[in-house]
């Protein structure tokens, strides 16, 4: 027997730290809003922890991720999921790609990129500037000869996925519907040098895996979303609703960031601090001096 009730799909929403790094405030702001979304709608709240660039993957971060949540009172249902237990899935999801002919491999370094924009400035996508393409036809037999001695990544060709898949769009509930527009991307890297696999595939895959109805992350991420979409629309994964929320700014308008050494929430739960206050304050719109929400 069915009810409405039971066709609706519960909502689920996630929290994806990597454990890179410390977390700061503006991790704590976007724990909370992604908590208070599923809570408030009555549904899960995940954490999963992103740990698939296994060099800069630390325990003690990992550690201090639980340590913090809890400190904050935020509370995840289920056990923490580590992508790491997942790579089998990711790379099974690379040969679909290969097979599919949707990646090439790509030599280029970080110099010779360097060098090919001294042609003129390339516009941003979402991993930066956007790749000028060099490797895109490269002969595949050749590219096979040196993919024998020489370190290459693996991209996706945008265009070539965008003809198969047709035009894509998605909707996030603040920003309102979105369509993909292939300029705005350039050929994201899949396979890193030195990793199994990049953010844009594990992070599609495991919204699919874990079930995640709503992504509620930092607008910082809004502009990877068409990747994702992309993806999810060549491996046939279902799309969830996105929610991208504005990001906390510190008092030169830049947003906090692990490398600009934002003060912890480690060292604030150290110095004895109260979490849970914390939390009610970034609640009320309360930041600490200095730190403000951006206004887009
Ligand atoms: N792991 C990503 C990060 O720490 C966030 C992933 C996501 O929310 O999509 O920036």
């Amino acid at each position: 027997m069915t009810s409405s009730t039971q066709l609706k799909r519960d909502i689920v929403v996630r929290f994806a730290p990597s454990p890179n790094g410390l977390l700061h405030l503006g991790h704590a702001y976007a724990a909370m809003v992604a908590h208070d979304f599923a809570r408030e709608r009555g549904g899960r709240f995940l954490l999963r922890i992103e740990d698939i660039d296994s060099g800069r993957s630390r325990p003690e971060f990992v550690e201090a991720i639980l340590a913090d949540l809890q400190w904050l009172g935020l509370t995840w249902d289920g056990d923490a999921i580590f992508q790491s237990d997942r790579f089998e899935s990711y790379a099974l999801a690379v040969e679909r790609l290969k097979d599919m002919d949707m990646l090439y491999r790509c030599f280029c370094t970080r110099t010779s990129m360097r060098q090919a924009q001294e042609t003129g400035p390339q516009p941003e996508g979402p991993d930066g500037p956007i790749y000028a393409g060099t490797c895109r036809h490269l002969d595949p037999a050749l590219a096979r000869e040196r993919a024998r001695t020489e370190p290459h990544s693996w991209r996706l060709d945008v265009a070539k996925a965008i003809a198969r898949t047709g035009p894509l769009d998605w909707y996030d509930e603040r920003h309102g519907e979105q369509i993909i527009q292939a300029e705005r991307l350039g050929d994201v890297i899949i396979v890193p040098k030195d990793t199994q696999v990049a953010y844009h595939l594990a992070v599609t895959l495991d919204d699919a895996r874990d079930d995640i109805t709503h992504v509620v992350r930092g607008d910082d991420l809004f502009a990877s979303t068409d990747i994702h979409r992309l993806l999810q629309a060549l491996l046939d994964l279902p799309t969830p609703v996105y929610f991208h929320h504005p990001l906390l700014l510190d008092e030169s308008g830049a947003k906090l960031s692990k490398s600009r050494d934002s003060a912890s929430l480690s060292a604030l739960r150290e110095e004895g601090r109260d979490g849970y206050a914390l939390v009610q304050d970034l609640r009320r719109g309360i930041f600490p001096v200095g730190i403000s929400l951006a206004s887009v």
